[in-house]
């Protein structure tokens, strides 16, 4: 296959977002102007420090690195629109493996009504894929990690650690494929459904958890210079994980990333409103804890477990990635 029948297999038959004036085929994608504001997210994954191979075929990476910017969207509660697509490929690559990537992300994009505008295909070392992605916010919301005010409600979507508990599964060689712990790891599900339904709650303050529950609220506590107080007791954890031991499952609950769910604080009032949303739509949410006036000169995040209040530890997930 040529670089023009390679380009043409990628290319979509027509486009869904009606701002898109040129997609790929020229040296640049053309997107009109909109009333919303645009915001653009983007992620890499490099094969062996975020995906191997040996477990996850060539469409479920491509899924999952799209998965990783869709989530990045949500917690700027943005409707993903378009995206871009970078793949470094080693010389042996089959052409048949790159377009099984582009249709990995294209099930997410087929499913949020996203265009795929342009990108770029080269040889390297190592499979390195990066999506770029673009979606729109409506004016006068408030998602920043800046958001967050003293006596909101912190909230979690989903279940915590079952990325990481099927990662661990995967490295054990129990490699059922079926199980929902691994598929939370290959094909996590980002929460684009949340952002749709609270569209009409001005301010939330989000973001995805990506590194872990504990290094996300430190970065909320920072950004919005408030203490954050949650409860072991009311974080959400699966059922079959509560059969770990406790140390192992602190690790996976609160420090383990990639489950791609949102953490947030909104005012208690609101607080109801989402609840009840969120169970009308199917949407697991959970709240966790407080949001506190800031008590010392840094912010602060803490646990209550066993009725005792101790400094949650600022660690979570890298994959050697720079700090
Ligand atoms: P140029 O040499 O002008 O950069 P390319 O030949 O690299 O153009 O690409 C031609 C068209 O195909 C461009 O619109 C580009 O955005 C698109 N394209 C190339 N690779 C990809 C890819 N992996 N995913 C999506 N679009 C791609
Ligand atoms: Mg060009």
């Amino acid at each position: 296959m040529n670089e023009f029948e390679f380009i043409n297999s990628i290319k979509q038959q027509y486009y869904r977002q009606s701002t898109l004036i040129k997609g790929i085929g020229d040296d640049g994608a053309i997107i009109s102007g909109s009333s919303d504001r645009l915001v653009v997210v983007t992620d890499t994954m490099v094969e062996n420090v975020h995906f191997s191979l040996k477990y996850m075929t060539y469409s479920d990476v491509g899924y999952r690195v799209m998965a990783a910017n869709l989530s990045d969207l949500a917690a700027m509660g943005c409707k993903p629109q378009f995206y871009l697509l970078n793949i470094v490929a080693p010389k042996n690559t089959q052409n048949s493996s790159i377009i099984e990537i582009v249709n990995g992300t294209k099930e997410l994009a087929n499913r949020y009504n996203m265009d795929l505008i342009g990108g770029d295909t080269v040889e390297g070392e190592h499979l390195v894929i990066t999506v770029t992605a673009i979606g729109s916010q409506k004016h006068g919301l408030k998602r920043l990690r800046s958001d967050a005010l003293e006596d909101d409600v912190v909230f979690c979507t989903g279940y915590l650690g079952k990325s990481a508990y099927g990662l661990e599964l995967i490295k054990n060689n129990q490699i059922d494929k079926t199980s929902e712990f691994i598929q939370s790891h290959i094909r996590p599900n980002p929460r684009c459904d949340f952002v749709k339904i609270t569209s009409n709650i001005k301010r939330i303050c989000l973001n995805d958890i990506s590194d872990g529950i504990a290094s996300e609220l430190y970065e909320i506590a920072e950004a919005s210079d408030v203490d954050i107080e949650i409860d072991w007791d009311e974080l959400p954890i699966n059922h079959q994980m509560k059969q770990l031991n406790q140390h192992q499952l602190m690790e996976y609950v609160l420090y383990s990333g990639e489950d791609f769910e949102l953490v947030g604080t909104c005012s208690a009032v609101d607080w109801i409103q989402i609840e009840k949303i969120c169970l009308n739509n199917n949407i697991n949410i959970s709240k966790i804890g407080k949001v506190r006036r800031k008590k010392d000169a840094k912010p602060n995040v803490t646990i209550n477990i066993n009725e005792k209040l101790q400094t949650l530890e600022r660690k979570g997930f890298r994959h050697g990635s720079l700090d």
